[in-house]
């Protein structure tokens, strides 16, 4: 990094700590992207010298409501409800909400933020936004999740549509609760529109959407190992989390020849040495979206061992996926990764990887790639999902599929373009924070004083 653009990342960093003190991952993200793109500013004055960079990091709009409902014994509970509408240059704000105990202005900014240059590097016509709640879904019944969910709409439907603000799901927000937030929005407005994505097949919905995250992470990771002429096909993979990022992630590399030996949950790991395989990831599918278990379970029923409080990151495998939840490994896990012959992290999850385990990848030029690339396939289907919904048409399962394919080969090559080094080493997430940046970027500058 050069010296002016640096003290300038530096003097910038300070003014936004201060400003928005208490949100130390949306400092990380936001000092991942300066960092990565302090080259190209220096090359490109114009964007520092028309104020781009302090306008990228103020989101549009913010929204904040309580959210009160009723609980089974007849309480009312108090949640926070947020949601962040941090850039609309490129389309109307488009990410996923999420629901769990950790939920706070910070981790949703953070989010929102990534959630722009991710969306941008689809080449779609989707701005930026997250949101979400301080509620935890886990123990709670299937009507307390419906009452919550009305109650969240009932405030969030005046701020969102179809051309404004289209969320979708993220950690704690699946199909179940697409379908109640989309219910109630559904009566409150009596409309019915493509106002949120993740939907049922029978009500909008598009096929590939719940597959696409994990799916578009392996598509991502089988474009890296390409260019070393390698393939995902007898790899040993290691994967964190069991949701549907996690879940899709090992179906895929299930079906394209790979062996799955890990998954997790925040109790603990499964170390399955014989891999798991498609009947046993089925079992999992069951267990996690229908019973709503615990992934211990699974060592119980297969008798193997269950690592309890610790994650996978200490067993050997070629290949790491991260689809749990932002900073679930760190630099000794990274090195320990490394030690063990890992080639090939690709984040199915939003910034897994803390700054240092990062550092490490790239120093060791092992194939690194980041959430906002490799996991852009969810959101990329959230866009045919829309644009099926304006049309009024439904594509193919083979249809969708090939689009996402693409749009993830089209990530890869935008991130080789901006990301490759002298000497031939292509940086991932310099690449992703590059060509993710200058199309939102360009775009404001035309947009004038936005
Ligand atoms: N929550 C997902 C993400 O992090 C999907 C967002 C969407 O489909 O709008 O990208």
């Amino acid at each position: 990094m050069k010296s002016s653009p640096n003290n300038y990342v530096e003097h910038f960093m300070a003014r936004l700590i201060e400003k928005n003190p208490a949100q130390p991952e949306f400092h990380q993200a936001v000092l991942e992207v300066l960092t990565s793109i302090s080259d190209y500013l220096e090359e490109n004055p114009h964007y520092i010298n028309s104020g781009i960079i302090d306008r990228i990091i103020e989101p549009e709009r913010i929204i904040i409501f309580r959210v009160p409902w009723l609980n089974d014994v007849g309480k009312i509970v108090i949640n926070r409800g947020f949601r962040i509408e941090m850039n609309s240059a490129i389309g109307p704000y488009k990410g996923g909400l999420r629901f769990h105990p950790s939920v706070n202005l910070g981790i949703l900014k953070f989010l929102a933020f990534e959630q722009v240059f991710k969306n941008s590097l689809t080449t779609l016509p989707l701005g930026g936004g997250k949101g979400g709640s301080d509620f935890d879904p886990k123990g709670k019944s299937e009507n307390e999740v419906m009452r919550f969910c009305q109650s969240f709409m009932t405030e969030l439907y005046r701020h969102i549509g179809q051309n404004t603000d289209i969320p979708a799901g993220d950690i704690g927000v699946g199909g179940r609760e697409i379908g109640f937030l989309f219910g109630q929005y559904k009566r409150i407005k009596n409309e019915f529109t493509g106002v949120l994505t993740g939907k049922g097949i029978n009500w909008g919905g598009s096929l590939i959407r719940p597959e696409a995250t994990g799916y578009g992470n392996v598509y991502f990771a089988e474009e890296m190992l390409k260019t070393k002429g390698d393939s995902i096909k007898g790899k040993e993979v290691l994967i964190s989390g069991s949701g549907n990022v996690a879940q899709f992630a090992a179906e895929k590399v299930i079906e394209l020849g790979g062996k799955v030996l890990t998954m997790s949950d925040s109790d603990g790991y499964i170390l399955d040495k014989e891999g798991i395989d498609a009947k046993k990831l089925k079992f999992i599918m069951n267990l996690k979206n229908k019973h709503r278990g615990r992934i211990k379970e699974y060592a119980e029923k297969f008798k193997i061992l269950f690592h309890p409080k610790a994650r996978p990151w200490a067993e050997k495998g070629q290949i790491a996926l991260p689809c749990a939840t932002q900073n679930e490994m760190n630099k000794d896990e990274a090195e320990q990764l490394i030690k063990n012959g890992c080639i090939c992290v690709s984040e199915g999850a939003n910034m897994p990887c803390t700054p240092d385990a990062i550092d490490i990848f790239i120093d060791n030029q092992i194939l690194y790639g980041p959430g906002k690339a490799a996991n852009a396939g969810g959101v990329a289907v959230s866009g045919f999902e829309m644009s099926q919904d304006s049309m009024r048409i439904t594509w193919t399962r083979k249809e969708v599929d090939a689009q996402l394919k693409k749009i993830m080969k089209h990530i890869h090559q935008t991130c080789a373009k901006y990301g490759t080094k002298p000497g031939g080493f292509v940086n991932y997430m310099d690449g992703a924070n590059i060509g993710g940046f200058v199309k939102v970027a360009d775009t404001m500058l035309d947009q004038g004083a936005v």
